[in-house]
């Protein structure tokens, strides 16, 4: 059957009107994530409409939208063969880490080379989905700029709508009287806006290292403030980018204590002891919590162009006052205190008792993707790899396109395969020894995930 010619009936639902789009599957979000959703639902068979709030593909590889995360400088962390999706290549003649705008223009090429775009309504974003009988979702759209909003049903919805957009915006006593500028990492954009400037930059994470490297060149003076002690990993190990040598390890099963000593080794002949420069040793082995790839914040420590302090305390009027009592005085704030997950479209029991209200929190899923509760409902690209995403999202979504495929064709097979998704208990997929902060929620080890994905894979095709 081909989907897309379901008629769509109009149903009456609390008074307003409902148009039933049969079996079609509803996707929110045209980044990478929902882009390989519909192409992978298409692909299994399923007619798909897309909604994308932007107006445009790519997600928060796209800059011109308002909340894409990326900034001037911004290139991809995870280096080309381990970002790409594994049916379409990045050219040959690309370098190891491409720049934003590359990954942009691969995402739209991505979207033409798989005739996507007439799946997706751009402009279009999902106020409103609820659970509808049968297993359907009633998911309610308005035109991003406003106007009226519409109802459709649909037979199964995955939310693909990225993770990296809602700051995580730390509070602190005295901030509102601090007379310096504070932003969000989210709103730092072009290296202009640290010329000349005395800068403290709040977090250790990729963004943070990112924007201390360019204010280590741009601004007249950069203060680093991190919390714990990180492992800094170079972006190239062995004339190699580091994933690839990383993978080779894991690739050869090199149990993780042996990887740990290489890597340790590889470290200390490279990177050094980091606290030389004044940074807090690390507080975990390497790979207990995802390293920091970068290759140039320990050549600016080196330098003395990078001061590192410890977490902040308290602001005042002037200043900012840090955890050891040491005070600093910078004209601008960049925390870079990373991003929350946010579903303000669903209602919180449909991901689980962990969301709030406000929808932030972690939803209950099955692999990182599977709904306990609804068969018909899926989150794709909700993960925090050691690696790049495109990958895994593209092996997620085969997997639910599977899962509908099952249900429709096999459904003992399919109740078998329910019972272990509802039970409630999923193992990790972390070699890390993660804490419960939300930093960590979705942190995965690919390799690890992939072969638990594999293993669904196989199952939901045998069945
Ligand atoms: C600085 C930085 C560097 C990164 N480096 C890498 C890297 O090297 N490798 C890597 O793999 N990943 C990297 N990432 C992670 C990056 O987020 C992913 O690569 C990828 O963009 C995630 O795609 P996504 O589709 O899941 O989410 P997004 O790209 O965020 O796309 C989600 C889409 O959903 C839309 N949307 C959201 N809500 C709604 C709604 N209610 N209605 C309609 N549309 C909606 C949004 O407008 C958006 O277009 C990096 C992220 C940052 C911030």
């Amino acid at each position: 059957m081909d989907y897309d010619t379901a008629a769509a009936a109009t149903i009456w639902a609390n008074g307003r009107p409902v148009y039933d789009r049969g079996e079609n599957v509803c996707v929110i979000g045209a980044g990478a994530s929902g882009l390989v959703a519909v192409k992978n639902l298409r692909e299994h068979g399923f007619g798909v409409d897309c909604f994308e709030r932007e107006t445009g593909v790519g997600g928060a590889w796209n800059w011109r939208h308002d909340r894409s995360p990326v900034y001037g400088s911004t290139h991809l962390i995870s280096s080309k063969p381990f970002t790409q999706f594994p049916d379409f290549p990045m050219p040959d003649a690309w370098p190891d880490y491409p720049h934003h705008s590359q990954v942009l223009a691969y995402l739209e090429r991505y979207a033409d080379h798989f005739d996507l775009r007439q799946h997706i309504w751009l402009g279009t974003e999902v106020v409103h989905v609820e659970p509808a009988p049968d297993g359907h979702w009633d998911v309610t759209t308005r035109g991003a700029r406003g106007g009226a909003e519409r109802t459709q049903r649909y037979a199964a919805l995955v939310v693909a709508n990225g993770h990296n957009w809602a700051p995580k915006q730390p509070t602190y006593e005295g901030l509102g009287e601090f007379r310096g500028t504070v932003i969000h990492s989210s709103a730092y954009k072009d290296a202009a806006q640290l010329r000349g400037k005395r800068v403290l930059v709040v977090g250790a994470g990729n963004s943070g290292c990112d924007i201390a490297v360019e204010a280590a060149q741009q601004a007249v003076r950069c203060w680093h403030s991190v919390r714990r002690g990180y492992w800094y990993a170079p972006k190239y190990a062995f004339g190699r980018p580091v994933d690839q040598v990383n993978d080779s390890m894991l690739a050869l099963r090199l149990p993780l204590r042996v990887r740990q000593w290489i890597s340790h080794r590889t470290l200390k002949l490279t990177v050094g002891d980091v606290t030389r420069f004044g940074l807090p040793k690390p507080d975990h082995k390497i790979y207990e919590s995802h390293p920091i790839a970068n290759s140039q914040l320990v050549y600016y420590l080196g330098h003395g162009a990078i001061t590192p302090v410890p977490d902040v305390a308290r602001f005042h009027r002037n200043s900012v006052e840090l955890t050891d009592g040491a005070s600093v005085e910078p004209d601008l704030v960049i925390l870079a205190t990373g991003y929350l997950p946010r579903f303000e479209f669903l209602p919180p029991d449909v991901l689980g008792a962990d969301v709030d209200e406000q929808g932030t929190g972690r939803p209950k899923l099955y692999q990182h993707l599977f709904s306990r509760r609804y068969p018909t409902f899926a989150i794709a690209g909700l993960l925090q790899p050691d690696s790049g995403l495109f990958t895994l999202v593209h092996w997620q979504t085969v997997a639910f396109a599977r899962w509908l495929r099952l249900r429709d064709r096999a459904p003992a097979a399919a109740h078998a395969f329910w019972g272990k998704v509802s039970a409630g208990s999923d193992r990790g997929w972390t070699d890390a020894k993660v804490t419960d902060s939300t930093r960590h929620w979705y942190e995965i080890s690919h390799t690890k995930y992939l072969r638990g994905l594999q293993k669904t894979l196989d199952e939901l095709e045998q069945a």
